[in-house]
Order: structure tokens, then C-alpha cells, then sequence
């Protein structure tokens, strides 16, 4: 059990790392020594502005990402770029191709006015492909990297990331979230080409044109000090446990111990078929779904929470971000056995 016996396995945000949690408490009162919060100093502060290029450079480390891409970070959350990959991307082209395949790539497909499809039939025409590996909702993740046949590839990784191990060059541009893997809620991280930026369509809003921060190092607005910060202190912490591959392999395996224990069990079952489960995300549900309100009483009650379904879906998920220590795990398993040996 954590310090606190109580684990969330809810989508965004989720938990962090106890370590994370303990040096942000600490950070908010006196940050380095400074006799200040993180929270009170100026972006231009020399020592935020040091933090700043010491989180990207660790990024760039962690993930491998070459020169010849830039890295922002962004206010806002990944949906902002459903609009602003289009704005930079297009070109001057009037077509592009969107996997959809749940719902996070359904909002994308909406904001770029893409028809959506089933069968993936690229158009040799399209500015970009654009995919969600991890689809969070539906718990669903591809288990290889689609072939754009030379378009450029872009990718909505915000659950994929440290979750689905992606090598970076195969990508025109990816973007995720904070609040999963990447610490808090309020900014999107945004990798790409530097190919790409420049293009952006001329009625974009200064705000929405990747040129404009990356020539501002993402400080054309004041930026998000605060996700930014926390975003370090994640990756240190990925670090520390072994860097990317190994947070991806710790991801798989809590989910393979969830996906265990459902898959054996008669009470509870998993919609998603075995080649395509997610690892940062498990939706599952009860065969009797009469059950399913007395199921997460008692799972709070136990100190599990978080496990209510997207309301799109209904039904149960445990999300299971870097935060999620497999004790947290555990307690869910055992808590599923003994809920079925009550209710069974
Ligand atoms: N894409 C995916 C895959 C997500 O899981 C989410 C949020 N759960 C989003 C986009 C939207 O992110 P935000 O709330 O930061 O806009």
C-alpha cells in the first residue's frame, strides 16, 4: 500500500509518483532555496529560465528526440491541438487522413472537418495522417505504427506516452497532454520537424502558430511555469527509474496483472479484444451491471477510486499512469476477488 493506502486510477489527472507529490509540497513553500514558491517567480527568473532548458534538454534525452524537431510546451490541453495541428499543417492542401478509432481521434477528426473511416484508405493528396496510438477512452492502442506511405505522420501520444515505447523520427509531429505521464494538468507537450513550422495557414492567430513559439522558446505568452516544472520532476523520475523503456514495461505489466485477474474472473469482464488492449488504460465491466454502483461504494470505501467509466461508455476502467505503483495494482486485483466472492 502507498503511504496513504489509497490509489486513483482515474484518466487525467491521475496520481504522481510519491516522490513527485513530496517535492512539489516542499517546492511550493521554498523552491531551491530561494525563500519563494515555485509558484511566485517571474518566467524571466534566470533559475526558471535554467529549469526550463533543463526539462526540455531531459526531454529530448529521455525520448530521443533530435535537433531537427522543436519542443514546446504549451498552455492548454492536447484538445487545443486537434485545431492547431490543421491551422500549421495543412499547407495550403485541402486533404487529410484521421484514423478513427475512438473517441479521442473522433474529436480530431471534428475540429479538422475530416471525414472519418473505417478501413484505413490513405489519399495521396493528404498534408498528414493523423492517429491516436492510445485511445483512452475505449482502452485501445495499436501495436505497431500505421504505414502513411510517406505522408507525414502525426500523433495525439497522451496516453501513449511512456506507456507505448515511439521513436519520435517516425513522426512529422506528436502532441500530448500533461496531465497524464507528464505530471500535471494546464500544458500540452508539442514535438515537431522543424520542416513543419512556418507553414502555418495567414489567418492563424499569433497564438496558434508553432513558429511563434519556437522562436519564444514556448514564452510568447507567459508560459505554464507551473505543469512545466512538475513535468521536470517526472522526468527525473522516469529516469531514475530507467528511463523510457522501462517506465513502458511497468506500464504493460500492471495492466497485464489487472487484465489477469479480470480475464479469470466470472464476475467481471473486458470488451476489449487481447491484441489491442491498452496499457494505460483498462475499461471493464460487471457481467451483472446491476452491480455496478455497489462495485465503486465499495471500491472507495476500500480506498480504490477513480474507476467509474467514461460517461461515454459507462461500466468501469482503471487507468494506470506512471503514478500507479503495482501495490495500487494489487490492492485492485485482490479487491475484484474479494468483491466476486461476496457478489459472485
Ligand atoms: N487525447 C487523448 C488520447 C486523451 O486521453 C485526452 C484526455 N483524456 C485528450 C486528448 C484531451 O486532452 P485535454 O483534456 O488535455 O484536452
Amino acid at each position: 500500500m502507498s503511504a496513504l493506502g489509497r490509489y486513483i486510477f482515474s484518466a487525467g489527472p491521475v496520481m504522481l509518483p510519491r516522490p513527485v507529490r513530496d517535492r512539489i509540497r516542499d517546492d511550493l513553500v521554498d523552491w531551491r532555496g530561494t525563500g519563494f514558491s515555485v509558484l511566485e517567480l517571474s518566467q524571466w527568473d534566470d533559475a526558471l529560465l535554467a529549469m526550463f532548458d533543463k526539462v526540455e534538454a531531459d526531454l529530448r534525452e529521455l525520448l530521443d528526440v533530435p535537433d531537427d524537431y522543436a519542443v514546446l510546451f504549451l498552455h492548454g490541453g492536447a484538445s487545443n491541438q486537434f485545431a492547431m495541428v490543421p491551422m500549421n499543417l495543412l499547407c495550403g492542401r485541402r486533404h487529410v487522413d484521421y484514423l478513427h478509432t475512438g473517441l479521442w481521434s473522433g474529436k480530431a477528426v471534428h475540429d479538422a472537418r475530416a471525414p472519418s473511416m473505417g478501413e484505413p484508405r490513405l489519399d495521396e493528396r493528404a498534408a498528414y495522417l493523423h492517429y491516436t496510438p492510445v485511445e483512452t477512452v475505449h482502452g485501445v492502442q495499436f501495436d505497431h505504427v500505421p504505414d502513411s506511405g510517406g505522408t507525414t505522420l502525426v500523433a495525439d501520444i497522451s496516453s501513449a506516452l511512456f506507456s507505448v515505447d515511439l521513436d519520435v523520427r517516425r513522426f512529422g509531429l506528436v502532441y500530448a497532454s500533461a496531465q497524464k505521464n507528464l505530471g500535471v494538468v494546464g500544458m500540452t507537450l508539442v514535438i515537431v520537424h522543424r520542416d513543419l513550422i512556418g507553414h502555418a495557414d495567414p489567418r492563424t492567430p499569433t497564438t496558434f502558430d508553432y513558429a511563434v513559439h519556437e522562436r519564444t522558446r514556448s514564452r510568447f505568452t507567459t508560459p505554464p511555469i507551473f505543469p512545466w516544472y512538475v513535468a521536470g520532476l517526472m522526468l527525473d523520475w522516469v529516469r531514475e527509474q530507467g528511463g523510457a523503456a522501462v517506465a513502458c514495461a511497468a506500464s504493460r505489466r500492471n495492466a497485464e496483472l489487472l487484465y489477469a485477474a479480470i480475464d479469470g474472473s466470472g464476475l467481471f469482464t473486458a470488451p476489449v479484444e487481447f491484441g489491442s488492449r491498452a496499457s494505460a488504460s483498462v475499461p471493464f465491466h460487471l457481467t451483472d451491471t446491476r452491480l455496478t454502483g455497489r462495485f465503486i461504494a465499495e471500491a472507495e470505501a476500500a480506498g480504490l477510486h477513480g474507476l467509474r467509466g467514461h460517461p461515454a461508455l459507462g461500466g468501469l476502467r482503471a487507468c494506470l499512469y506512471l503514478g500507479m505503483p503495482e501495490a495500487g495494482v494489487q490492492a485492485l486485483t485482490g479487491f475484484l476477488k474479494e468483491f466476486e466472492a461476496r457478489h459472485g
